[in-house]
């Protein structure tokens, strides 16, 4: 693991440092997940921290009625059904 300062962290997760500051400022992740090691030290993000849960992958969802897919496959099979 490896701790990395804001520039760094943002570019780890693919958005901006403003991007970033802005979600830790509104108290949301991926800003909160950062901290200060010491009073008085930068606030750094913990590269293990940042990974993006597996939860967190989006499903695939139908447009037409909400059904929540498994797979892309899975979507495009219900799909066809309407
Ligand atoms: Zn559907």
């Amino acid at each position: 693991m490896a701790r990395m300062l804001a520039a760094e962290a943002a570019q780890y997760i693919g958005i901006t440092e403003d991007e970033l500051m802005m979600s830790r400022a509104r108290g949301l992740p991926p800003g909160t997940l950062g901290s200060r090691v010491a009073p008085g030290q930068p606030v750094t993000w913990d590269s293990e921290d940042l990974l993006p849960a597996p939860d967190a992958v989006p499903q695939p969802v139908c447009e037409q009625c909400g059904f929540v897919a498994a797979s892309p496959r899975g979507l495009a099979t219900h799909e066809r059904r309407h």
